[in-house]
């Protein structure tokens, strides 16, 4: 089989090492990739957000399965161009992957499905979403309806900042997104991460991880695309996922087929875990970046047979083989990420590390410039290991990251500390 991975990150670098395990691709190019694909796989630049052009080059590479990694390219519809022109793919449609590019409509098809999330409002002006917040208490959760890159959430502690964060947002700080506002009702407990697949009818469940958003250890300081996560997630225990299938995930898809636009592809929902309640805080409609990776490491060769499952319809015949293992990942950033960074400074040490079914360093941000590997992103190498237990797993990406040479570059120490 001929497999296209649309991205360029981490978690395209995990679902490329994946893919390239299993001996039914035969040949894999990633658009546009980076420094570390490009050791496995082809990689090509294509604008990866013209449904025009991917399909072009689909046809013209004689692909026969498109993997789609982030959300842009999906809420753009290049799902739906392939799927039109004839080709299989792996990912939503533009009017499913609405689940994560409208918050709102997530609370409207969560209210559709009674399944439970936080209550609350939907607002198109500033004055009625400030006279809805006025009725409620702090903290309370401002969102911009929008794709806002994981910046568009502001936890207000007092009604004053919950008012000025509508201000800002319907003052154009997140453009177009935030033309809608949502207000949610915070809910304390513990998030992690389900991902299961969906083929339009049947849910499978294929792992849990938990992430660490926040730069800083101990969970402190300025949000991040994440600094670090690891599989499973013990928060989620069986019972509990088992809820979330029952009362959020199913019953959501089941809403969506309903509406004629049925949702098939990798669907990741966050949720809040309270006295053994899970609820839901959002959908992705792809894989995380950094759960990705380690969903990667705990599924290897057998993630291919399971998107290809999932994109012909195959999930009522599909079972996981699962293994009883751990995997985690600690990132890798450029020195004052996620404010502003250096680009190009170099990274040593990386053709010393151990490459097998228990350890990978997989690449983000990064470029390879006169036969040297360099940092040009603000996240920029995924130490992933694999070991039988969490603490295991832990002690063999931290030997990774630190056997790196890369003096402009910094991790956290701490990931995983809360399941340790
Ligand atoms: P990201 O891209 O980072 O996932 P996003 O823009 O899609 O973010 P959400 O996931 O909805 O936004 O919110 C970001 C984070 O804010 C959540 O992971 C959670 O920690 C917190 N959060 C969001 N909504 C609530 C809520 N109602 N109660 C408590 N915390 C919340």
């Amino acid at each position: 089989m001929n497999i296209l991975i649309l991205g360029s990150g981490g978690r395209e670098h995990s679902l490329a090492w994946a893919v390239m395990q299993n001996p039914k691709c035969d040949k894999l190019i990633v658009a546009p990739g980076n420094a570390g694909i490009a050791q496995i796989a082809d990689c090509a630049a294509l604008d990866i957000e013209d449904g025009g052009a991917v399909v072009t080059f689909a046809e013209e590479n004689s692909i026969d399965f498109v993997i789609v990694g982030p959300e842009a390219p999906l809420a753009a519809g290049v799902a739906d161009r392939l799927r039109d022109a004839g080709l299989l793919v792996f990912g939503p449609t533009a009017e499913a992957a609405k689940l994560e590019a409208s918050k709102s409509f997530t609370k409207e098809i969560c209210d559709a499905a009674q399944a439970p999330t936080a209550a609350y409002g939907h607002f198109t002006d500033a004055d009625s979403a400030k006279a809805y917040v006025r009725q409620q208490s702090a903290p309370i959760v401002v969102k911009a309806d929008g794709l806002a890159a994981g910046k568009g959430v502001i936890i207000a502690e007092t009604i004053e900042d919950a008012e000025a964060a509508i201000d800002d947002m319907f003052g154009g700080a997140f453009g177009g997104a935030g033309a809608e506002v949502v207000i949610e009702e915070f809910m304390q407990g513990e998030e992690a991460s389900f991902f299961v697949l969906c083929d339009g009818t049947d849910v499978l469940p294929i792992g849990t991880a938990q992430d660490h958003k926040r730069v800083g250890e101990g969970d402190t300081g300025l949000n991040t695309g994440g600094m670090g996560a690891y599989s499973p997630a013990p928060v989620l225990t069986d019972a509990i996922a088992q809820k979330a299938l029952d009362e959020i995930i199913k019953p959501t898809m089941a809403e969506m087929a309903k509406r004629g636009t049925p949702y098939q592809g990798v669907l990741y929902a966050g949720l809040m875990i309270q006295d053994g309640q899970p609820r839901l805080v959002e959908y992705n409609v792809r894989f995380g970046d950094p759960e990705c990776q380690v969903l990667m490491m705990r599924l290897g060769a057998q993630a291919m047979d399971l998107m290809h499952a999932c994109a012909e319809g195959r999930l009522a015949e599909t079972r996981v083989n699962w293994a009883d293992d751990h995997a985690m990942t600690v990132v890798l950033a450029a020195d004052g990420y996620p404010g502003s960074y250096e680009k190009g400074t170099p990274i040593t040490g990386l053709d010393d590390l151990p490459e097998d079914s228990f350890h990978m360093m997989f690449h983000a941000g990064t470029s390879e410039k006169d036969g040297r590997i360099v940092a040009t992103g603000g996240r920029v190498l995924n130490a992933t290991a694999r070991g039988t237990t969490l603490q295991e797993a832990r002690d063999r990406a931290y030997a990774m990251a630190d056997a790196v040479n890369w003096p402009q570059g910094f991790y956290r120490r701490d990931i995983g500390w809360r399941a340790l």
